[in-house]
């Protein structure tokens, strides 16, 4: 298949220099866009939260965003790319290795190649398990960068332990998981934590959150406790393509009844329709 690199759409290859800065620093920012039908979804929000990841780390971006997104279209549409994602990265470039930024004539390097995904609706309408770890990442979780170690710890345990996710907490607070966000339903209310430093803000949560306000569901973003996790009569998590997968079981104590909550349910429903009406 092919890939873009910077400018180019070119065959996969080996481009990586050993003094990419997203190689040896993780010095970058990533997206990961759903595409469904063919279709990249929510592309806008992705394209405007990577500029936002590339200004907080003072990283200029190479292209304007309109354009890095007709490429990656092209990119889908190169690739034949019906069901699956696309994996965006932009690293500080490429620059003798020292810690601090490179010389300003430094080209950024923007890499970016698709991947097939089934969609995994059996997972989104039977629900999965999870367990709770300790959220040891730095204060700025609001970034999209690729210092992803971390999440890589956090979702090996959930690994080892047959669940999808782990999720995380600082103290008492529940923040996010290792690669998706976490919401609670408590009376047919829904939380979340607010979108600051200590989490991503997701582009499905920013939809949920719509879509709950379409609904007239009453949304809290606000933080909730772990014993309010383990209280809640629905948890479930959201992530790009994965879309919201019930948690049915949190370190082995079961949540609710144990199967999948009616507003979990509606929410499902809902956000299919953002894809599915695209093909009618
Ligand atoms: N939180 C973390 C730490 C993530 O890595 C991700 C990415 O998948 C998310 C939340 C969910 O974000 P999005 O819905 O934009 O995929």
């Amino acid at each position: 298949s092919s890939i873009l690199y910077n400018d180019q759409i070119i065959e996969r290859d080996n481009v990586v220099e050993i003094e990419d800065r997203g190689y040896q620093f993780g010095d970058g920012v990533y997206e990961v866009i759903g595409v469904y039908d063919g279709e990249p979804l929510l592309m806008d929000e992705h394209m405007k939260r990577l500029k936002r990841s590339a200004r907080e780390i003072q990283l200029t971006l190479p292209v304007e965003v309109n354009q890095l997104r007709k490429k990656l279209e092209e990119l889908v549409q190169v690739n034949g790319l019906e069901e699956g994602i696309i994996y965006l990265q932009v690293s500080r470039g490429v620059a003798p290795r020292w810690h601090e930024f490179p010389s300003t004539d430094t080209q950024a390097v923007t890499v970016a190649y698709t991947r097939e995904e089934e969609r995994d609706n059996e997972l989104e309408d039977q629900g999965a398990t999870a367990v709770l770890t300790k959220d040891i990442r730095w204060l700025r979780c609001d970034i999209k960068t690729l210092n992803l170690l971390p999440n890589v710890l956090a979702k090996q345990k959930a690994v080892e332990n047959n669940a999808i996710e782990a999720i995380l907490h600082r103290g008492d607070t529940v923040t996010e998981a290792s690669a998706s966000n976490v919401f609670i339903v408590k009376n047919g209310e829904l939380y979340t934590h607010p979108a600051d430093n200590y989490i991503l803000n997701g582009i499905t949560r920013q939809k949920i959150l719509q879509l709950c306000d379409e609904l007239e569901l009453k949304a809290h973003e606000e933080t909730f406790t772990v014993d309010e996790l383990f209280d809640a009569d629905e948890v479930f998590i959201s992530a790009t393509k994965m879309d919201i997968a019930p948690i049915l079981q949190v370190d082995g104590k079961t949540i609710g009844n144990g199967t999948p909550g009616n507003v979990t349910k509606q929410l499902v429903k809902e956000f299919r329709k953002l894809y599915e009406k695209k093909k009618a």
